[in-house]
């Protein structure tokens, strides 16, 4: 299929920005992205309950809040996520919690006929061996990284049901999906999040406590590509407003580098000058994922920030927050 076959049509279809839209996972990196975007686009009815408010994993209490609350359109960015280690050593909560977020909000959208939704993924729902960049019809042509196999097959569950609902009740429900995502907000657990926080909480700390080394995870050789927030948030908007196809869309800047070389950039956005070493007991995961941009890009969005000057921004946010 080509890329103006796939992209449908550049109709404008603009969201109600005076009507409730529910942003589920507000809180999250993407969540929090969505708000401060939204907001600034003069959305007045944002709904964002916390999970304490609101746990998603609680189908009665999910479908009573949209009873109550009548959203017009949901973006369903709420998810179990974690780092390449978290995946791999607690699959069950992976696929558990985020099969039941997602089909009992999907379910409740579906029940308060909802028609505008979008579903966020993952560039991990894409098969390890996919030729790369990875374009989106590489779904679900071969077996997927083991690392976070069960993560992404809840995903892909999503995207299925995504589909279905728009071939049997005929709602334009679309998917994205976004490659490895960071920002100010990130999770910054030392065990369980992504490499680009984990990377700025060590080397902060060995800057802070003048360690003379620091030691990174697996060999340093694995490619991967970083979307700020922020960038995935203005993309989520033009789809909600252009797009209207059953093939989801990722969203990525089309750009990789190694871990090695993420970590000396962040290293000099921190000031560490210490060592660097690599330990490879700890997994790799997939060699690469970098995903191939140009549907979205035919849609008129490119990424807008510099790796280096959002990792300096998302260092300041973690500096003015750190304990
Ligand atoms: P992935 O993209 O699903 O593999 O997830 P991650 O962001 O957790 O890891 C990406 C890559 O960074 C993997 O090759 C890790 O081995 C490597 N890495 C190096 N140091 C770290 C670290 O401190 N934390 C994490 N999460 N990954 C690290």
């Amino acid at each position: 299929m080509s890329v103006a076959q796939a992209v449908q049509s550049d109709r404008y279809r603009p969201m109600d920005r005076s009507a409730p839209v529910f942003v589920a996972g507000r809180n999250g990196l993407v969540g929090s992205a969505l708000w401060r975007l939204l907001t600034t686009e003069g959305f007045t009815a944002l709904l964002g309950p916390g999970s304490t408010e609101l746990d998603l994993r609680n189908r009665p209490a999910v479908f009573e809040w949209f009873a109550k609350h009548q959203p017009h359109a949901v973006i369903l960015a709420a998810a179990r996520v974690g780092g390449i280690k978290a995946n791999d050593t607690r699959p069950t909560d992976f696929i558990s919690d985020n099969l039941q977020i997602q089909v009992n909000v999907l379910d409740a959208a579906l029940r308060h006929g909802v028609e505008r939704l979008l579903f966020l993924g993952s560039s991990c729902i894409y098969p390890k061996r996919a030729a790369q960049p990875i374009r989106e019809e590489a779904l679900l042509t071969g077996p997927l990284e083991p690392t976070n196999e069960a993560y992404a097959i809840a995903k892909i569950a999503g995207i299925t049901q995504i589909r279905s609902v728009r071939r049997q009740h005929g709602l334009p429900w679309i998917c994205a999906m976004p490659t490895n995502l960071y920002g100010p907000g990130d999770n910054f657990h030392p065990e369980h999040s992504h490499v680009l926080p984990s990377l700025i909480r060590r080397f902060h700390r060995a800057r802070t406590e003048q360690l003379p080394k620091v030691v990174n995870w697996g060999s340093g050789t694995p490619r991967r590509e970083f979307l700020h927030a922020d960038d995935l948030a203005r993309a989520c908007l033009l789809l909600l407003e252009r797009y209207d196809s059953d093939s989801p869309v990722n969203v990525g800047t089309g750009e990789d580098l190694t871990i090695r070389e993420l970590s000396d950039t962040v290293a000099s956005v921190v000031g560490y000058e210490g060592a660097i070493e690599w330990d490879p007991s700890q997994p790799d995961g997939t060699y690469r994922k970098v995903l191939d941009i140009s549907k979205i890009a035919a849609l008129g969005w490119a990424p807008a920030i510099k790796l280096s000057d959002g990792i300096a921004e998302t260092y300041a946010w973690y500096e003015s927050t750190a304990p």
